[in-house]
């Protein structure tokens, strides 16, 4: 048994110091990154915030409403292949949406044929595990790299330098890091592993960018505050479930109660989710997401603004003109307090 002393942080414990700036206005300030991935040589522009390839966030709708922006969309892996190869031959913009998969036979058997069908209109790959610290899940990164040497891939989920830097050695472009901070994850209350978030970002963008690799935080954004501190704190990308969910675009079975319209939102862990796509709970597993009812939050829209409107003014207020300079430029203070709460919690 070994115990690390050292502090670890989450985006609760520290805020994001002010800097003198010569900025005048936040609409000055540029969010859009070019980025040449590194394994792929795929060129990418474009917003680096991108919806979670979940149930009711990685939606063909998500997916358009968040192309305006020039967001992009991770999209679930349940649509049928003829929607996948109908989708991405109509898209304006390759990094507008990442065709995800696990790592089983099945998985590969899908993407094979959609990349057959549609070999041009696919550019941009997650493949998402859980646990992404199995051997078989860096064999099959470096197998789908090995086959599709042009495709850009984003792999994970893992929170520690050391695999970081073997995803990217076995052909990722975009390591994605976080386990356990999500906001209907229930992993480290059914099995006590995880990691602080802010800390496992900066740790991994550190390996990351040592490589000419990428780091997607994905997990635990609860606010627009949150985004900048994870993109502060050197995520090149950042994965958003929670804070897109509940809207128009979620789409998903909607309920009615006390005259107000609530949408499910459920860990793909969950039970909800293993019910509905792999008949239960399997004997051996537990579910490790759970499902709560959100009132209906209208069309996304408005919460892209919000966000857009967060990490805008969190640059101006460290003189970042570009999304680019806000690592350089954040220095972190910890904290005992966040929000002042006095008239509640909104
Ligand atoms: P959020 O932005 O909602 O805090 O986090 C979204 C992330 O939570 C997803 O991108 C994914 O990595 C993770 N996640 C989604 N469903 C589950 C689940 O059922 N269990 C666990 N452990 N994590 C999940």
């Amino acid at each position: 048994m070994h115990i690390e002393n050292e502090v670890k942080l989450d985006f609760k414990d520290v805020l994001i110091r002010p800097k003198r700036s010569t900025l005048s206005s936040r609409s000055n300030v540029d969010l859009t990154r070019p980025f040449t991935l590194r394994n792929s040589r795929v060129e990418y522009s474009g917003i680096p915030i991108i919806a979670a390839n979940m149930d009711t966030t990685g939606t063909f709708k998500m997916a358009e409403a968040l192309e305006k922006h020039g967001l992009s969309v991770a999209l679930h892996k349940h649509y049928q292949p003829e929607e996948y190869i109908s989708f991405f031959n109509g898209l304006k913009r390759k990094s507008a949406a990442f065709y995800s998969m696990g790592i089983t036979a099945a998985d590969m058997e899908k993407f094979s044929f959609v990349m057959e069908k549609a070999p041009d209109a696919i550019q941009y790959l997650c493949i998402d595990v859980a646990n992404g610290y199995t051997e078989i899940f860096v064999d099959f990164v470096s197998k789908i790299r090995e086959k599709f040497p042009h495709i850009a891939i984003m792999a994970g989920n893992v929170v520690t330098g050391d695999m970081t830097e073997e995803l990217i050695l076995a052909g990722a472009d975009i390591v994605k890091v976080g386990i356990g901070p999500g906001s209907v994850c229930t992993t480290r209350k059914m099995t006590g592993v995880g990691y602080p978030q802010l800390s496992a970002i900066i740790e991994c963008a550190d390996a990351a960018h040592g490589l000419g690799g990428l780091i997607c935080a994905d997990g635990g954004c609860t606010t627009p505050g949150d985004i900048a501190k994870a993109f502060g704190g050197g995520a090149d990308f950042v994965m958003l479930g929670g804070m897109l969910a509940g809207h128009t675009e979620s789409g998903g079975e909607t309920i009615e109660k006390d005259g107000k319209i609530y949408r499910a939102f459920y860990g793909m862990s969950s039970k909800s989710a293993m019910d509905k796509y792999s008949g239960g709970v399997a004997k051996y597993r537990a579910a490790e997401g759970k499902t709560v009812l959100l009132e209906d939050r209208g069309p996304v829209e408005h919460a892209v603004q919000d966000i857009l409107g967060g990490v805008r003014s969190a640059c101006t207020y460290v003189g970042a003109r570009r999304l680019k300079e806000l690592t350089k430029r954040t220095t972190f203070v910890r904290v005992t307090q966040q929000l002042n709460e006095v008239f509640g919690k909104s």
